[in-house]
């Protein structure tokens, strides 16, 4: 009974950290720059990238891919 605690205990406190670890991970990436919001974006979300109509990223030249969080 007590092993079985003590295991709950410590899978929460690593689903904890994890999760903590994720919500850190997502509020430091400013996702409101024309590199996230435009109609077609690098994959790679480079500083600079993003346009109206298909090309490539001038920054690390990948392909554009159409912004699928823009079709709402
Ligand atoms: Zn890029």
């Amino acid at each position: 009974m007590k092993l079985i605690s003590i295991k709950t205990t410590l899978l929460l406190t690593i689903v904890c950290t994890m999760s903590a670890c994720n919500n850190s991970t997502n509020s430091t990436i400013d996702q409101t720059g024309a590199a996230y919001t435009s109609a077609y974006v690098c994959p790679m979300h480079c500083e600079g990238s993003g346009s109206n109509s298909a090309g490539i990223c001038p920054t690390c030249e990948m392909d554009y891919v159409k912004n699928n969080q823009k079709e709402k």
